[in-house]
């Protein structure tokens, strides 16, 4: 039995990554599992942006890598950045085992407002759907509800729907039977 193994990078409370749990569990039809213990992305830190680069977080999570994960997905609060963007929600290794989601932009308290649990519950459950997709070799949806579309701003997330198109939806499964099918052999 393979396992979506959850790792907290930083400190995340506990109740994000349970909340997670349970729907990324039905989303990807596979088990879902806390991994003990957490990566602290203190190496990641970028001093003069005050981020963490998420491709050196990312990097660093194959080492969690379990004989049983399927895949493995790093939840932060920590604000990440690439190089040649200013912000990113995630990131991913496409077709790799790795994904990476931060909460720290998909608050309402970033922007001003009043914070919303329940809202940031939903922007984190749709991004991290949409940084496992690209794990499963997907690309960017032109179905701006489909959990593939991409979002530069985070009104963008809140248009996506937790699941995938049906062109996505039939991607993955086209994959999975190829695997399948070569394994088989
Ligand atoms: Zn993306
Ligand atoms: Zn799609």
């Amino acid at each position: 039995m393979n396992f979506l193994h959850l790792l907290p990078v930083g400190n995340v409370e506990a109740a994000w990554l349970e909340g997670l749990r349970p729907a990324l569990a039905q989303a990807f039809g596979v088990p879902c599992r806390l991994l003990p213990g957490a990566l602290d992305p203190a190496f990641a830190f970028q001093p003069n942006r005050q981020q963490y680069h998420s491709t050196e977080i990312l990097d660093r999570l194959r080492a969690r890598l379990q004989p049983d994960t399927w895949r493995l997905l790093g939840v932060t609060s920590a604000d990440l950045c690439i190089p040649i963007l200013t912000f990113v929600f995630g990131e991913a290794q496409l077709n790799g085992a790795c994904a990476l989601v931060s909460t720290h932009r998909l608050r309402q308290e970033f922007y001003g407002l009043p914070p919303d649990p329940a809202l940031l519950r939903d922007r984190l459950l749709k991004e991290a759907i949409h940084e496992l997709g690209h794990t499963l070799e997907l690309q960017h949806c032109d179905d701006y509800t489909c959990a593939m579309a991409a979002a530069h701003a985070v009104e963008w997330i809140d248009l996506r729907s937790p699941g995938f198109c049906q062109h996505c939806r039939a991607r993955i499964l086209s994959q999975q039977a190829e695997k399948q099918w070569v394994s088989a052999r």
